[in-house]
């Protein structure tokens, strides 16, 4: 889960990591009024779940109200990368003098921690990693152990260089870690991690994602969520349990099992055709999920075939085919269906399916075969 920079800075001053307080506006009105409240000069920032807002004039200097206006104006409700701007965060501006870049992430490669420190952090630090690297420092450390301050030391000097900037990094990347680790976040990062005047280093940029599979251990996070972030969809089925990612393809998926799903998404690219979604039902017998799922897979006018495919274990084939049957009885489906069932009661879902005029089959390769066809005709 991604959040906004100003859920971000939230949770660095929750951790005592410096970072100006702003305030949130959703209207140029309010715009003025923040700005009025921060002082002059402000910054206004536009809130979009994705990076480069400042290359993409999302990022603007203010002097006073008349600017204050014009720019609240102009950046609420523009669009960065295909995402409308619906809020901004007004800040007090803060004179930089340089600006560094720190982040935490997973290094999934090396199965550890790393720690990024840059003295060339500001807007380019993506072209940075490609053209040149080096610049960026790193320490890969492991997981299941603390901080170690020792370990990460050297690349502090090496990027703060006097002492007195290298004690403030280092008690922030502490800070930084146990958010990362209490909050169980994917990456953390802070760019601008901007030297003021004074020797002071503070935060003037929060990007946090947080690991979906750890939100369950944080409602505090859960209340966060964006619902921009995912598809009208995928919200949906969030809300009935179903484990769904919407994708671009033309064939609608119904499958038992995140690896049989992954499976069958393969063998339909493998036969020339593309899956419009991810979807596992999960591995309980509840035919009231098969219903839901088609519902959400109905919603989408690209579908032109749908697949299911269960592997029948723990989830019991005569369900699914109670389900289908439930959801052809209360749902129109315009578009045809292949069936798959094979494993526990299998018989039995055959034959209930078969008193509805539905055929299935046992075999994957034949039902994905037959659905890519039947996607491809006009
Ligand atoms: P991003 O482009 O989405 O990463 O947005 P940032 O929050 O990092 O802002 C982009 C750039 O705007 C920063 O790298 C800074 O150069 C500049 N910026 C952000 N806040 C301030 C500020 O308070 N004062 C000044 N002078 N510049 C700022
Ligand atoms: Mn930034």
């Amino acid at each position: 889960m991604n959040i906004h920079e100003y859920q971000g800075r939230e949770l660095f001053l929750q951790y005592g990591i410096p970072c100006p307080a702003g305030i949130v506006a959703e209207s140029p009105d309010a715009v003025v009024t923040a700005t009025r409240q921060v002082g002059y000069p402000a910054v206004i920032k536009a809130q979009v779940l994705t990076g480069g807002r400042g290359k993409a004039g999302g990022v603007k200097l203010v002097h006073n109200e008349a600017e204050a206006r014009e720019q609240g104006s102009r950046i609420l409700g523009m669009q960065i990368k295909g995402l409308t701007v619906e809020k901004v965060l007004v800040v007090p501006a803060a004179a930089i003098r340089r600006e560094f870049y720190v982040g935490l992430t997973v290094d999934r490669t090396n199965r550890a921690l790393v720690l990024m420190v840059s003295a060339s952090g500001g807007v380019d630090i993506e072209d940075l990693a490609v053209k040149n690297p080096d610049a960026i420092l790193k320490v890969r450390f492991n997981p299941l152990t603390n901080l170690d301050l020792k370990a990460i030391r050297p690349i502090l000097q090496q990027a703060f260089v006097t002492p007195a900037l290298v004690a403030q990094a280092e008690d922030a990347v502490a800070k930084l870690y146990r958010l990362f680790v209490e909050k169980d976040c994917s990456l953390v990062e802070i760019n601008p991690y901007a030297l003021l005047d004074g020797d002071k280093l503070v935060a003037l940029d929060a990007k946090v994602n947080i690991d979906d599979n750890g939100l369950v251990r944080h409602p505090e996070l859960e209340v966060l969520r964006n619902p921009e972030e995912s598809s009208a969809d995928e919200r949906q089925a969030r809300r009935v349990g179903l484990s769904f990612v919407s994708m671009d393809g033309d064939i609608g998926c119904i499958v038992n099992g995140a690896g049989l799903a992954m499976a069958t998404m393969d063998l339909i690219k493998h036969f020339g055709g593309n899956p419009a979604n991810f979807l596992d039902v999960g591995g309980s017998s509840n035919p009231e999920k098969v219903l839901n799922a088609l519902k959400i897979i109905l919603n989408n006018p690209r579908v032109k075939a749908i697949l299911i495919n269960i592997f029948g274990g723990i989830t019991r084939c005569d369900d699914i085919a109670k389900g289908i049957l439930m959801a052809t009885n209360q749902i129109q489906i315009p578009v045809p269906m292949v069936i798959r069932l094979i494993g526990t009661n299998d018989r039995e879902g055959r034959e209930i399916l078969a008193q509805a005029g539905l055929t299935s089959s046992e075999n994957l390769t034949e039902a994905v075969q037959r659905v890519v066809a039947l996607g491809k005709k006009p």
